[in-house]
């Protein structure tokens, strides 16, 4: 490290707004947090979703809930039908050939 160039490093104590506290270094005396490591939801796997005005609400009443499983149960439910209606043309072309 060249002297007389780098700001003053300090042994600081971390404070999360969650009550939250580590040890770490910085060229602030004190450090204060509103999120941290421990509270954060994608390290929790909790989630937080702030919605006070009620649009997810909203949302899951007008849409239903949209979750990754649920998009892939009815696009299987789509395929399914899909399958379904092929399987009854091919059998209906059978029988129009048959009769004829
Ligand atoms: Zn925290």
């Amino acid at each position: 490290m060249k002297n007389g160039i780098h700001p003053q490093s300090h042994d600081v104590e971390a404070r999360c707004a969650c009550g939250n506290t580590f040890r770490t270094r910085s060229t602030k005396s004190e450090l204060h947090l509103e999120i941290c490591s421990a509270c954060h939801p994608f390290f929790t796997g909790r989630q937080k979703l702030i919605d006070t005005e009620g649009r997810v609400e909203r949302f899951t009443k007008k849409f239903g809930a949209q979750t990754v499983a649920q998009r892939k149960t009815v696009a299987d439910a789509a395929k399914a039908a899909k399958a379904k209606a092929v399987r009854i043309a091919k059998a209906a072309a059978k029988a129009a050939a048959a009769t004829a």
